[in-house]
């Protein structure tokens, strides 16, 4: 077992220095550290990505290993392909044939080399969260269970609890318990439907993988020879499952280096856990335990205030942290009226920024959330203000309505079994195939344990519904069979292209008239621009699958399938345009930007309201609020409003105790202007303008120069009150009142 320092003086000494350079000792030590078990536990920012990587270099140029012999693990996909690229920057190894992915991507690429193994059709589909919710419906609804007491989105949470956990429905036990008897039978009726249809949900993917290897002794074996170095990053996020499929294709053979940080553990709501980091040490013999307590990452205002937060948590492993960084500028604090002013509080010093800092990219920029919901105001902010953003996770491309639909029809081209593309394309776009009809044909299939679309076809050939429905759905089995002749021969964005059209969605979109149709249209029209890059990417993948065992016998149109379908479950983003980053705090993990925003800090957002009196939950969200703060390099902004309109709903949060968990040295409350004043110092005055204008802060209104604009605040009395008016196109601006004439308007 190795101690103590390594002797670097006996290796070559040129590729040495450039892998070792920038690291400090203890980070060298790990890089360089023999071929045994390594459980790097830090901080954030302490650089355990970078020994990562350098780990890799090393073992390339120093020990020799081939790139196809190592496998890396990363949390999502773009930190794999940045991974890639600095690997191929320290050691000029093309990387080609590392393994790197995420789990789920790597389980992907197992059970499409060993599909008959994992006992799966060639052409297995992966459907994502949507896909699986709306088959689950569709179970619940068929077995007449009652569905305000077993809501679809609740099985599928259980479903895929289960999962993680690594049990099939045939393995758990729910004894007397009837709701837990009812949970299992929608489970088992949920495999039966994915097996018949060969559909794979994101958790499938991870436990059929682990079954391959118990079940498979051979490609266990196949792959324990091909592997002799394995690494996970973030390894304090991984779930039961991953850790088992992790654990017996390491077996005694392959040694593996984990990387994490117990104060990052924030997925413990979707089976992570945080055990799992002590679990290695016992199940991975001899593993070196690394610590490193230096933090490169922020300055030390910032550092300090996240070591400030964590530290509230009663149950740490317990690290320190420190930085020889500068102290930097205070943490900006702002409270604002409500969201609307905070988002425009936000774009302002978006605006200021790039003025002082005009040769950095906004890419610089990340602002952070705790929930999706509160992107829209942010994003319509942007807009009027003329910036450039893009949302991580969210909206994302693939999760768009249109793309959805038009990705269906692709699926139903290449596998007629595919339930869930199949119901939602039926009558999209309209074609005279009414709910009851459907209702029949789900019917019919369950009764003869089919598909859908043998259901169809059956019901076609047997004539068993009215003259009219058979018509439609005689059109529609022969659009979808015209589809696919037509798709035979030619390019990938060619057949994309063709099914939008042939469709009918194109036209259906056009009709809808509007912003919105405007947009679905656009993103049609992005989809063939997405299949035409695509190409070229499938055929560098293909180069690269070499090995026999690799050779995915894919058609582009699967392996474009595969990647949307994994992509809309990704945090991934293309990068097209330099604009500011907009995520949750959960994908923001692993992440740094010079200049972050923490949006909505407030009680009952964050923490979230669900966990703010659970003792263990509290503690994630603390976690996740610690994750945020060292995000920041160089600035952090904190922002919250007073009032908050939310899902529809008017809310009033008090300021978020992870604020208050910052010692005030570290804080600089901003005040936006002196002349502003605050409407809840203001309230007398803000009360008799609301009597003498009839309007409201928060309001949006109309100005005949101005246009349409919110109300920030009121001071002021009778016809004197003054109004300040946030203009979308016009900026803010105090008005008086009995000379605005401004116009109240709907929501
Ligand atoms: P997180 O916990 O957030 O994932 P991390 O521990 O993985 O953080 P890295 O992202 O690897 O940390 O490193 C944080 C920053 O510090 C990066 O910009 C990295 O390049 C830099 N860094 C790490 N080690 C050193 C070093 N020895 N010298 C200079 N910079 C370093
Ligand atoms: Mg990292």
């Amino acid at each position: 077992m190795h101690t103590g320092r390594i002797s670097f003086d006996k290796l070559p000494a040129m590729d040495v220095t450039a892998l070792l350079d920038g690291l400090n000792p203890e980070q060298r030590d790990a890089v360089a550290a023999p071929l045994n078990h390594q459980l790097v536990l830090a901080g954030a920012g302490s650089g355990k990505t970078r020994v990562l990587v350098h780990r890799i270099a090393w073992l390339m140029q120093i020990e020799h290993l081939s790139p196809g012999s190592i496998l890396a693990v990363t949390f999502t996909n773009k930190a794999s392909k940045e991974m890639r690229h600095r690997i191929e920057e320290l050691t000029g190894i093309s990387p080609k044939h590392l393994w790197i992915g995420t789990f789920h991507s790597l389980a992907h690429r197992l059970l499409r080399t060993h599909w008959q193994q994992a006992n799966l059709p060639e052409n297995f589909q992966v459907i994502d969260s949507d896909d699986q919710l709306r088959l689950i419906k569709r179970i619940v609804r068929a077995m007449n269970i009652d569905e305000t007491d077993f809501q679809p989105k609740q099985a599928q949470w259980y479903i895929n609890q289960q999962k993680d956990e690594g049990l099939r429905a045939k393995h758990i036990q729910p004894f007397n318990d009837p709701r837990a008897q009812t949970m299992v039978t929608i489970y088992g009726a949920y495999e039966d439907a994915c097996q018949r249809g060969g559909m794979v949900d994101f958790a499938e993917l991870l436990l059929r993988a682990h079954e391959l290897w118990l079940n498979q002794p051979s490609v266990l074996a196949q792959y324990q020879n091909r592997f002799r170095y394995m690494l996970v990053d973030e390894f304090q996020d991984t779930n039961s499952i991953q850790y088992a499929w992790l654990r017996v294709l390491a077996g005694d053979v392959i040694p593996v280096m984990a990387v994490g940080d117990d104060d990052q553990s924030i997925y413990g709501w979707r089976g992570a856990k945080i055990e799992n980091i002590l679990q290695f040490t016992e199940d991975f013999k001899g593993a070196q335990q690394v610590k490193l307590e230096q933090n490169y990452r922020s300055t030390s205002n910032i550092l300090n205030a996240a070591n400030a937060v964590i530290d509230n948590n009663p149950s740490r492993l317990g690290k320190k942290l420190w930085t020889e960084g500068e102290a930097g500028e205070p943490i900006s604090l702002y409270e604002a009226f409500n969201e609307q002013d905070e988002a425009r509080f936000i774009c302002e010093q978006i605006e200021q920024w790039k003025i002082a800092n005009s040769d950095k990219r906004y890419e610089k920029i990340a602002i952070l959330y705790r929930s999706n919901a509160q992107s829209r105001v942010l994003e319509e902010a942007f807009i009027r203000a003329a910036l450039p953003y893009r949302i991580y996770g969210g909206q994302r491309f693939f999760d768009r309505l249109e793309i959805k639909n038009a990705m269906a029809y692709l699926r139903l081209i290449q596998n007629r079994h595919d339930d869930a593309a199949l119901e939602r394309v039926i009558n999209v776009p309209a074609r005279a195939i009414g709910e009851k009809t459907v209702q029949q044909l789900r019917t019919l299939a369950r009764e003869n344990g089919s598909s859908l679309w043998q259901a169809v076809t059956q019901t076609v050939e047997h004539k068993t519904l009215t003259a009219r429905a058979l018509t439609s759905l005689t059109k529609f089995t022969q659009l979808i069979e015209d589809m696919e002749n037509t798709c035979s021969d030619i390019e990938l964005h060619e057949q994309v292209d063709h099914v939008i059209q042939s469709s009918g969605l194109i036209e259906h979109h056009q009709k809808e008239k509007g912003e919105k149709a405007q947009a679905r249209l656009e993103n049609l029209d992005e989809l063939v621009t997405a299949a035409k890059s695509f190409n070229l990417e499938e055929a560098q993948e293909k180069q690269l699958e070499n090995a026999p065992e690799d050779a995915l016998i894919q058609s582009p149109m699967e392996a474009f399938l595969d990647q949307a379908a994994l992509d809309a479950g990704d945090t991934q983003a293309d990068e097209f345009e330099d604009s500011v980053q907009m995520m949750t705090l959960h994908s923001a993990k692993g992440l740094e930007f010079p200049l972050v925003f923490l949006a909505g800090v407030e009680e009952g957002l964050f923490p979230h309201k669900m966990s703010a009196d659970d003792p263990v939950r509290l503690e994630e969200e603390r976690r996740l609020a610690y994750v945020g703060i060292t995000r920041a390099m160089q600035q952090l902004v904190i922002t919250y409003a007073e009032s908050r309109r939310l899902h529809g709903q008017e809310q009033f949060n008090s300021p978020s105790r992870f604020i208050r968990e910052i010692p005030t040295e570290y804080i600089q409350e901003v005040r936006l202007k002196a002349t502003i004043k605050k409407p809840v110092s203001n309230f007398f005055s803000t009360t008799a303008a609301k009597e003498a204008t009839g309007l409201n802060i928060g309001q949006r209104v109309w100005h005949a120069k101005f246009g349409e604009g919110v109300i920030l605040d009121m001071e002021g009395q009778g016809p004197q009150s003054r109004l300040q008016v946030s203009f979308d196109f016009d900026g803010t601006k105090w008005l008086v009142a009995s000379y605005a004439n401004l116009k109240p308007m709907d929501a």
